[in-house]
């Protein structure tokens, strides 16, 4: 029962060949075989997923269900769901029981999707591995000694074994397309604001997106439909108008893109990936789109802007996790300073305290100029240069990683190491434009390898029409 995309989900529901009680046990099946060894899933919401299927079939019998019944979903636990557990894979939030639900989850269960359980991530969407949660590695399907990428690896391995049709991460720098690519899905990471963040745990907000991770462009295309726009709740949410994407009439174009030197030729980059490269490279040009070499001069200002900023957000966002408020406090303590200290020191991990000290040190009257202020100029020069490139160009292509899947403990103690991971995924980020990983083959040892395609902001239209043409190549 593998489904490719919902549309064949519904039809098949229409057509009375299949139950959503089917579907929802499909998945429930996938979960019991997968997750006690890959540990995608922290939770699986089954009980409830069953009522609400034997629901949603009487609303179908009845011709009154909405436009995503059969649709079963996997959200990152870092989404708020009301009356759920959300612990951002923390134990500073185990057992946290969340009081409302977030926006884009909302939008789902309006129309009828199924939300079957909460998936493992690093820690506060912290990390590239889903090494750092705190109830346990999630592995990679396709090779279990491999990572499956991050933060939302969770997610990703929710789509690649089919425990799911698609999920709801989150991407900062990353966190859904580089988790895409290392288990050979879609991830598309929206243009920044897009998708109200209402309900989605703060990491860093002028770079968090929500994203969603799929097993087809379909799929991501009807799921954005239904969840962006603008949301009273998070005024940062975008007015822009939202395309019917799932109904879009762009006639895949003869397009400009463009690559960058230093990008290919950078150092680390594997074999298997710059072959990608270079055969998507010519099968492009083959079908007469037009690619130009185009020179990217910031390229190692990223990493240092993305971190400097986001830590920054970060220890600011996370001072509400003091041990007085919510989930976790150490009853070790004498007075109330020792209360807060132990609290934070023992209930978050070692990656996240790690970001608190570098933030809470860019912050710092001494050094905020010298690092804050400047990474936030930097983000503006990288802004306006990729901002002037995509008025010329259509796309900028790139590898979404520079390697496919790496092995469990291979860079978990050299934290530059694990931060290189992300290279090609944060400049999107920075630059706030919608970007989407495509899987375009495999390694020698099938590891699957993404493809990224940036586009201009709000473009998201466009970027779909063309992910699609190039999966027909
Ligand atoms: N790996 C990056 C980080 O650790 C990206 C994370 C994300 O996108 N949430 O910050």
């Amino acid at each position: 029962m593998f489904y490719k995309s919902y549309q064949r989900i519904r039809a098949d529901l229409d057509g009375k060949r299949i139950t959503v009680a089917q579907i929802v046990n499909h998945h429930l099946g996938k979960i019991e075989e997968h997750n006690p060894s890959l540990n995608a899933f922290l939770e699986v919401f089954k009980e409830e997923a069953l009522t609400k299927a034997v629901q949603i079939d009487l609303k179908l019998n009845q011709g009154i269900a909405g436009r995503l019944a059969g649709l079963v979903i996997g959200i990152k636990d870092l989404f708020c769901l009301k009356d759920h557990i959300v612990s951002c894979s923390s134990k500073i939030l185990e057992g946290f029981e969340s009081q409302i639900t977030a926006t884009p989850i909302q939008r789902l269960l309006d129309e009828d999707a199924i939300v079957i359980g909460r998936q493992n991530c690093d820690e506060f969407a912290m990390g590239s591995s889903n090494e750092n949660s705190a109830f346990g590695l999630v592995k990679n399907g396709v090779n279990q000694s491999c990572v499956p990428g991050g933060s939302s690896g969770g997610s990703a391995v929710g789509v690649q074994t089919d425990m799911c049709q698609i999920s709801l991460g989150s991407d900062t720098g990353g966190s859904v397309r580089q988790p895409a690519a290392f288990c050979g899905v879609y991830g598309l990471k929206p243009t920044y604001s897009r998708i109200s963040r209402y309900g989605l745990t703060a990491y860093s907000s002028s770079f968090d997106c929500v994203g969603i991770l799929s097993k087809s462009i379909a799929d991501a295309e009807l799921i954005l439909e239904i969840i962006a726009g603008n949301d009273e709740r998070d005024s940062t949410s975008s007015r822009e108008k939202v395309p019917c994407f799932s109904k879009s009439t762009i006639k895949s174009n003869r397009y400009k893109i463009a690559y960058f030197t230093e990008i290919n030729e950078a150092e680390g980059i594997a074999n298997s990936v710059s072959r990608m490269m270079n055969q998507t490279m010519s099968s492009l040009k083959a079908s007469g789109h037009l690619l130009e070499k185009v020179s990217f001069p910031y390229l190692e200002y990223l990493l240092p802007t993305y971190y400097i900023l986001t830590s920054a957000e970060a220890s600011a966002n996370l001072a509400r996790f003091d041990g007085v408020r919510y989930g976790f406090r150490d009853l070790s303590i004498s007075d109330l300073e020792s209360m807060y200290k132990k609290s934070r020191t023992n209930g978050f991990g070692p990656e996240v305290l790690r970001r608190i000290l570098l933030g809470t040190f860019v912050l710092s009257s001494s050094y905020h100029d010298a690092f804050y202020t400047k990474a936030q100029k930097v983000r503006q020069l990288i802004k306006d240069y990729t901002d002037d490139i995509l008025k010329d160009y259509d796309f900028i292509i790139s590898p979404t990683t520079a390697t496919t899947a790496f092995e469990i403990n291979s860079k978990t103690i050299n934290p530059v190491e694990m931060y290189l991971s992300d290279l090609f995924t944060v400049q999107a980020s920075v630059a706030g434009i919608p970007a989407i990983s495509i899987p375009a083959g495999e390694d020698e040892n099938n590891m699957p390898i993404g493809l990224q395609v940036m586009a201009a902001s709000f473009e998201e239209e466009k970027l779909f029409s063309f992910s699609k043409s190039f999966k027909t190549m």
